[in-house]
């Protein structure tokens, strides 16, 4: 389903020893090709994967019908003959299309353009449908769930052509704003695949400098691995079908990252695999050994100072879970200088930690404490909470995180309708389309990742890196709407700040 980034083929080594010969230029020039042939660039195949589950559509259409046949007799003599005039219509999405035009619209198709409401006040109406509005919360709301669900449904950025109709700023992520000013090379060069923008990061240990024994052994080797995109799956709620993590999974395999699920879900349905973390509670962390099949890394659940001691110097990756709960900032120095080279920072849905605070100001403190510390390069940090949508993903990143966990999107992927607390961990009520199964589930979340992956190449092409490794903590590169505010109306009388 995908190729390793950048890889070669055994052909390519054997070519390349050949290119140290003189050669004429057409010969030389026919190798060379030969040899960039042997490229296999990373990709995703994202193959449109319809609904299974209707989700309420966007926006209604209401058309009076006196007004449109008023509108239509009037054409019908004014322009007698030019028919390609009578009968076109003003929505080119087709919502006025079906065999009646207007007279029976096709709402499911309207992008909302108000194209047709503008040229025709006075009997088209168009208007965002109250249904959508109900999903989601306060946080996650209906507009990220018909987003997710058209991303995971076609696979591809979705292209409004309309410009930006929103609020410049608002709570949370989008009190970030990126610096674009660098849209030069590598920018779409990278997007169109002639060159190359990574999106691998790498999860475990890098020694600063290498040490070496008297013999000349290295003391201190890199314990690490790479994933091709900088996210990974979080486990699903315990209430969900066992299905929902054989996707996970699958999916995981397919992109080449990292599924997290529990322990006893990995063991009871024989989900050990290289791209599978079984997440560990320190009191079980003895059972590490029970996994083979590839396995490259297990979490524990919480930090435990005694059940580290014991997996430590481990062959295995062991990342550590962190909830910003209390005064994590101690745990987290705490877990640094005892060597836990990955560590899996955790806040709710909502990306609050327990005191409120949001996780974009939580993730650089993270960061900042780690290189006032001289030892963030040593560390991994994986941020998880509150990620809902395509843009929160490099803007984590920004904010120092080298990855992101993706939960409830992914579960929205698959048509799920979340209910009841959608902040708390593990508690959202999920009803998952009744006709799921394992192909139409990865292709969604694989459909997902490839749109959310693209629109990450989007950025860093704009912002002109070349991998999103140097992208964590540029934080000189994004602008704060609220600080923005503050600079220009700070010395009106009355200006009250905020943000938005
Ligand atoms: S708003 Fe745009 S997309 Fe919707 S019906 Fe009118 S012209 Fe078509």
């Amino acid at each position: 389903m995908l190729a390793a980034e950048e890889s070669r083929g055994a052909n390519a080594t054997s070519l390349k020893s050949e290119v140290s010969i003189q050669l004429p230029v057409a010969e030389q020039s026919k190798i060379n090709r030969e040899i960039a042939d042997t490229y296999h660039r990373y990709h995703i195949d994202a193959i449109e994967t319809e609904d299974r589950q209707k989700i309420p559509r966007r926006f209604n259409v209401k058309v009076g019908k006196f007004g449109l046949a008023k509108l239509l007799a009037k054409e019908f003599f004014k322009y007698f003959g030019h028919w390609d005039v009578v009968f076109s219509r003003p929505c080119t999405y087709g919502v006025f299309s079906g065999p009646v035009g207007g007279f029976s619209p096709r709402p499911d198709l309207c992008v909302g353009c108000l194209r047709c409401e503008i040229q025709h006040p006075e009997f088209v109406k168009v208007s965002p449908n109250p249904e959508l509005a109900k999903l989601g919360d306060s946080y996650l709301t209906s507009k990220h769930i018909a987003r997710i669900n058209e991303e995971s449904k076609k696979g591809s950025v979705p292209v409004r052509g309309q410009g930006y109709r929103g609020k410049f700023g608002g709570p949370g992520f989008d009190q970030m704003f990126t610096d674009m000013s660098e849209i030069v090379r590598p920018s779409r060069d990278g997007i169109h695949g002639r060159e190359l923008i990574g999106t691998s990061v790498d999860l475990g240990y890098k020694p600063m400098y290498l040490s070496f024994h008297k013999n000349g052994s290295l003391l201190n080797s890199p314990k690490m691995m790479t994933i091709q995109v900088p996210f990974v799956f979080d486990a699903p709620p315990s209430s969900v079908d066992q299905i929902v993590s054989r996707i996970y999974a699958q999916a995981a395999e397919d992109i080449d990252t990292l599924a997290f699920l529990p322990n006893e879900t990995v063991t009871a349905l024989g989900l050990s695999s290289a791209h599978v973390v079984p997440m560990i509670p320190p009191n079980e962390i003895g059972s590490i050994e029970s996994h083979g099949n590839g396995t490259r890394m297990v979490e524990m659940t919480t930090w435990s100072p005694e059940a580290w001691a014991v997996v430590k110097d481990h062959p295995l990756l062991v990342s550590v879970r962190l909830p910003f709960i209390g005064d994590w900032k101690s745990r987290l120095i705490e877990m640094v200088n005892s060597g836990v080279s990955i560590i899996r920072l955790v806040a709710d849905h909502h990306g609050l930690s327990d005191q409120g605070e949001f996780v974009m100001d939580l993730f650089q403190e993270a960061h900042f404490t780690l290189v006032k510390n001289g030892n963030r390069d040593e560390v991994t940090l994986m941020g998880s909470g509150g990620i809902a949508g395509a843009d929160h993903l490099p803007k984590a990143i920004i904010t120092g995180m080298d990855a992101v966990g993706l939960d409830h999107p992914l579960l929205i992927a698959m048509q799920a309708h979340l209910s009841g607390d959608l902040r708390a961990r593990d508690v959202a009520d999920v009803l998952l389309p009744k006709k799921l199964d394992t192909d139409w589930g990865v292709q969604r979340i694989l459909n997902l990742s490839c749109s959310w992956r693209d629109q990450l190449l989007e950025i860093l092409g704009a912002m002109g890196i070349r991998e999103v490794r140097r992208l964590r903590g540029e934080i000189g590169r994004a602008m704060w709407c609220g600080h923005l505010e503050e600079e220009a109306f700070g010395d009106i009388d009355g200006f009250i700040g905020g943000g938005h």
